[in-house]
């Protein structure tokens, strides 16, 4: 094993859970593999017509696609293979007592084609299926029994984890089967909220306090900020008067240096003007990839896609004039292919 690829987190499952964790825990700078294949209730759906922002509801062959798309722009691998088992690394026995140094790895996540990988966090995101899980707890707390008529069938337990998604063991989160997985929508919340539970305790085994390590993943405009927050020593300021009553000496070392990145984590978060409109025709050129022209024209006319076009744009590409965005302009996605 000591030739695995090492990551910080290994999440099973992109569907709406698992996304959503992987991207979370991703944008913080984890080092994430997201591993995919196999049974998916997403896939059941005929048509999903109740997850927000898509008016006249989306195929669930879009949304896959979508999810995996934006776990890899997040900075994730996603690893198109079935994870058959998550074992304790070695030296690792659960508990306190026998916890690896902060950086070392706690399990072997193997998958059934590709190359086992070593992971300090791992989070299931399997509404269908938790067996690859068994062995990291006892089977009584992880698994619950079931009648069916004259047969008992055991499952796994969706009360297993908290709501954070953490766990008995230390390391290991469990997004989906929960109390939350029923509904694509819920599914996809849980996920974000174990998302932001492993970066906070990734934070706080860098040395960062529960109160620090909890922030918000925004995106802001620099416009917001008046003259004053404009400054950095403002920041630095307002983390002094937050902090100061907690648990770390605010003149120590430790705390200069949570201080230091939690500030610089909160002034990145806005964005300039060019920017935002950088990353909003970076979103829209992603959708538009993932639409199935001949579909559309099929059911809606030939008209129907240019129907949705200016006509300016239109009349520019049929006179040839060469008048769409270059790397240069805003407009264009500097990046995503
Ligand atoms: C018939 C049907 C219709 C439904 N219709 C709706 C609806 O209209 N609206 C709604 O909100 N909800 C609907 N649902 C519920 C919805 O599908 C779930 O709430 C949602 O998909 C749960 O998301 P999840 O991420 O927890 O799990 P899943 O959607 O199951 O995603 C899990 C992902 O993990 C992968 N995976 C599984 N095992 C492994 C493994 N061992 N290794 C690696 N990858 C693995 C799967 O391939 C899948 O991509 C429906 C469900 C069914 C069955």
């Amino acid at each position: 094993m000591s030739d695995a690829a090492e990551r910080d987190v290994a999440v099973v499952g992109c569907g709406p859970a698992g996304c959503a964790a992987a991207v979370f825990a991703a944008r913080d700078g984890l080092d994430v593999a997201v591993f995919d294949r196999g049974r998916s209730s997403l896939a059941r759906c005929a048509h999903l017509e109740n997850y927000p922002g898509f008016p006249a509801g989306v195929d669930v062959g879009t949304l896959s696609d979508l999810f995996r798309a934006q776990a890899e722009r997040a900075g994730c691998a996603v690893v198109d293979d079935l994870v058959e088992s998550v074992e304790r690394a070695a030296g690792d026995d659960g508990g306190p007592a026998g916890r690896p140094e902060a950086d070392e790895p706690r399990f072997v996540v193997t998958p059934q084609e590709g190359e086992p990988v070593t992971a300090r966090r791992v989070v299931a995101a399997t509404r269908y299926d938790g067996e690859y899980l068994r062995g990291l707890d006892d089977d009584e707390a992880m698994f619950a029994v079931r009648d069916h008529g004259d047969e008992t069938h055991e499952h796994f337990d969706r009360e297993y984890a908290d709501r954070d998604g953490t766990t008995p063991v230390d390391g290991l989160y469990v997004a989906s089967p929960s109390d939350a997985d029923r509904q694509a929508i819920t599914a996809a919340g849980r996920g974000a909220r174990v998302g932001k539970r492993v970066v906070a305790d990734a934070r706080i085994d860098d040395g960062w306090w529960p109160e620090a390590a909890a922030g918000v993943d925004w995106v802001r405009r620099e416009a917001e900020l008046d003259d004053e927050w404009a400054e950095r020593d403002r920041w630095v300021e307002w983390f002094d008067a937050e902090h100061a009553d907690g648990p770390v000496d605010p003149d120590s070392d430790r705390f200069a240096r949570v201080r230091e990145a939690a500030v610089d984590d909160a002034r990145s978060s806005y964005v300039g003007a060019d920017d935002e409109a950088v990353r909003a025709a970076a979103g829209q050129r992603a959708l538009a990839e993932r639409l199935d022209p001949d579909a559309i024209v099929d059911a809606h006319g030939p008209d129907a896609l240019l129907d949705a076009m200016d006509d300016g744009a239109i009349a520019a590409h049929a006179a040839g004039d060469g008048s769409g965005p270059s790397a240069g302009d805003p407009a264009s996605d500097g990046g995503d292919r």
